[in-house]
């Protein structure tokens, strides 16, 4: 079937001499084209004279209609408003011999206005004379999604540049793709092309705790986002903010990677809101310390942490004794006073891994952690009896006041939180029932020991004021068994107890600080005799004396030694220190540097219960150290247990290849001595040789025997 629309002009523009079978596809191709092919005169009308068969699709109208204006012509079909620049555009295209193309908009015969894109060209036709001929199509849909699309663009970049919450796309390892102003703005910029610009590195840059970074990434590349992510970041200018993020990676139809994308809130205000009331909500106001409700966390902290570590925990309730009296005679504001300051007192007094809290009124809590011995605890509350005995001044007079405390004990005295407060309630009224101003522990059997302890305690001070303390002296010898030095032992005789021997007291005094004075009374009288014998006998007798290693953490302890050596008269080389492998466990590299300083002195450096410790091989390559004494455990037994043997031989063989002297000490018996001179140790303490002997009888053996024993 032909169509209608192939009328006249058809054949005239299409070659005679076309065969058919082309002329029909041409005509199948162009009626069925989605759009309209024309042929018009350049008139005022646009006169058309051919219209392929999608015109009706297009205007509504048939080709007949269209066709030599038979019902309407294309100048009216065109939009009013787009007349004349559709005809200024095309006027112009042909004038310049070009192609034109033009988008305008049409109204259909059912009054529907669409928007079109024509493409023509100016030809001649058969007679000479000039038409247009092109295509018209309907471009409305795209034109729509083209405004929608602007329109959408306008609308997100006012959002992004107008939004204000920080916006960001980011590369996976933190450069800056896209950012807003308000990002800038958060971030401490004047611009975002600053922020873009400077922020090169988000990781490191950013973020105060690079592990965030890393943990956003995590979350990332896991999830795919992140919400309501709070970090702490750094400003431009160094402050910090907390912020709030947001963000998914975004990725191509294909899954590929893009970027990362999201928003930034500031919530420092937030933060520090919740911060603010989490303190009121755990702090008490008055002291700052913490309250009711947060002891009550921290003690269940401190059980489990105790049960884990296998730790003692003290749980100490303290009343103030005179707190009433002080309270109504002087009024409230005093009594806050007074209050305040305990609270600053107690603070002082405690590690940061104990916490005091304020109970309500004028009790106080204490919770003990990581304390191993019981005795460190005693030393602890009788400091906080005696600063909080100190004076205090109160509207401008000066006040004594006393605190009674009771002591509970995990596990002993409770396992959970109830009961040990319970308990320390309980002792705390028996030290009010005492007289006040002490303390008491729930479990009698360790106020017998604090009493004990205490005794001690003061009979040590006085003994050390009273000359009781002496020293006594245990030879070794090398494997010829003659004397080659003696380790001077700390002995305190007193009237009352007797000769005690130094397990009783020396960590009593590490514990008071006794041991400061007492190391200075060992040392004189150590050197002295050390200074005697090199003058009588002219043996040069090696004198070995003990240093704790609480003696490291104070100040000068290299000076004071030289200033006895000196003191004495003693040449440095002629004495040993003797220290243990805790020295290194505080403040490693402070033990290091003073120990240099004694080699620097001159002095020998002995380990001291070699084995026993936690043995850092790499601080004893590290430190100058002369001397391994071998524990006594790793001797006992030595003759016939292997295991013990094998041991004994490998820290031989460690020491040698360490080139350090060797000393074997606790050598009870010939068997043990005969298998340490095999092994090749090279010097021997021990009962077998002789045991610590006082001065005198140490000068006696030394004239009778010649120093061969
Ligand atoms: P230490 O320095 O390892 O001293 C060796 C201890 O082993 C001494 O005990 C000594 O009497 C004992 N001993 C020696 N040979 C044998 C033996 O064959 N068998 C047995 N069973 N024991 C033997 P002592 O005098 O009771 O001293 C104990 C610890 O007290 C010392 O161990 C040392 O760590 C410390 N000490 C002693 N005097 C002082 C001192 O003046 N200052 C410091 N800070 N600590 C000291
Ligand atoms: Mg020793
Ligand atoms: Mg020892």
């Amino acid at each position: 079937m032909m169509p209608s629309s192939l009328a006249r002009p058809r054949r005239s523009s299409l070659s005679t001499s076309l065969p058919v079978d082309r002329a029909r596809v041409l005509d199948t191709l162009v009626n069925n084209l989605e759009g309209m092919a024309y042929r018009c005169r350049n008139d005022r009308d646009w006169t058309m004279l051919f219209v392929s068969q999608g015109c009706l699709e297009l205007t509504g109208y048939g080709p007949q209609d269209l066709i030599e204006d038979g019902c309407v012509s294309w100048e009216e079909l065109t939009l009013a408003e787009d007349r004349a620049r559709v005809r200024g555009e095309i006027t112009r295209a042909i004038t310049a011999g070009k192609r034109f193309s033009v988008q305008y908009r049409i109204v259909t015969s059912a009054g529907q206005v669409k928007w079109v894109a024509e493409r023509g060209v100016a030809v001649a036709d058969e007679h000479g004379q000039p038409v247009l001929e092109g295509f018209v199509e309907d471009v409305s849909i795209r034109q729509m999604t083209q405004d929608a699309l602007a329109h959408a663009e306008m609308r997100y970049r006012h959002i992004f540049e107008h939004a204000s919450e920080g916006i960001f796309q980011t590369t996976r390892d933190g450069g800056y793709l896209a950012a807003n102003p308000a990002l800038a703005e958060l971030y401490g910029y004047d611009t975002a092309d600053d922020l873009i610009a400077d922020l090169a590195d988000i990781e490191r840059r950013l973020y105060v705790h690079e592990s965030r970074r890393r943990e956003f990434r995590r979350l990332m590349e896991t999830h795919g986002e992140v919400a309501n992510f709070e970090s702490e970041v750094y400003r431009r200018d160094g402050s910090r903010i907390w912020i709030s993020e947001n963000a998914h990676v975004v990725r191509d139809v294909n899954g590929e990677f893009i970027c990362y994308e999201g928003t930034v809130q500031d919530i420092t205000d937030r933060k520090s809101h919740q911060e603010q009331l989490e303190r009121q909500a755990n702090h008490d106001i008055l002291t700052g310390l913490p309250n009711r409700n947060l002891l009550g966390d921290r003690l269940d902290q401190a059980i489990s942490r105790a049960e884990r570590l296998g730790y003692f925990l003290a749980l100490v309730f303290i009343d103030l004794d005179n707190f009433k009296f002080i309270n109504d005679s002087l009024g409230h504001a005093a009594g806050d006073e007074l209050l305040v300051e305990t609270a600053n007192r107690l603070q002082r007094c405690l590690r940061t891994s104990d916490t005091v809290a304020r109970q309500g009124g004028d009790e106080f809590v204490l919770v003990l952690s990581d304390h191993y011995r019981v005795n460190s605890i005693i030393s602890l509350l009788e400091r906080i009896l005696v600063e909080i005995g100190r004076p205090v001044s109160l509207s401008g007079r000066e006040f004594k006041v006393g605190a009674s405390l009771g002591v509970a004990l995990y596990p002993q005295d409770g396992d959970d939180a109830e009961s040990l407060l319970k308990h320390a309630d309980v002792a705390m009224y028996a030290a009010k029932d005492r007289g006040r101003n002490n303390f008491q522990f729930f479990t009698p059997e360790l106020n017998r020991m604090a009493d004990e302890r205490l005794n001690l305690e003061a009979a040590m001070r006085s003994g050390i004021d009273h000359d009781e303390f002496l020293v006594h002296f245990q030879p070794k010898v090398d494997h010829r068994r003659r004397i080659v030095g003696v380790e001077a032992l700390a002995r305190w005789n007193n009237p009352e107890f007797g000769m005690v021997a130094p397990d009783r007291f020396i960590a009593i005094a590490e514990e008071t600080g006794l041991i400061v004075a007492l190391t200075d009374v060992i040392l004189k009288k150590a050197f002295a005799a050390a200074a005697g014998w090199a003058q009588a006998h002219g043996h040069g007798i090696q004198v070995a004396v003990n240093l704790s290693p609480k003696l490291f953490l104070g100040e000068d302890l290299v000076g004071r030694v030289a200033a006895l050596l000196r003191e004495a008269g003693l040449p440095p080389e002629r004495v040993e220190l003797e220290i243990t492998e805790s020295v290194f466990l505080g403040d490693g590299e402070r033990a290091v540097r003073i120990l240099s300083e004694f080699k620097d002195l001159g002095v020998s450096l002995a380990m001291d219960d070699f084995g026993t410790g936690y043995s850092s091989l790499s601080y004893l390559r590290r430190f100058p150290l002369d001397i391994i004494k071998i524990d006594r455990s790793l001797v006992t037994g030595i003759e016939h247990e292997e295991e013990v043997a094998m041991i004994a031989r490998a820290v031989i063989s460690l020491g040698q290849s360490l080139r350090k002297t060797v000393v074997a000490e606790g050598v009870e018996n010939q068997a043990q001595f005969d298998f340490l001179r095999y092994q090749g140790c090279d010097e021997f303490q021990g009962y077998l040789i002789a045991r610590p002997l006082p001065g005198a009888d140490f000068t006696a053996l030394l004239a009778r025997t010649g120093g061969q024993l």
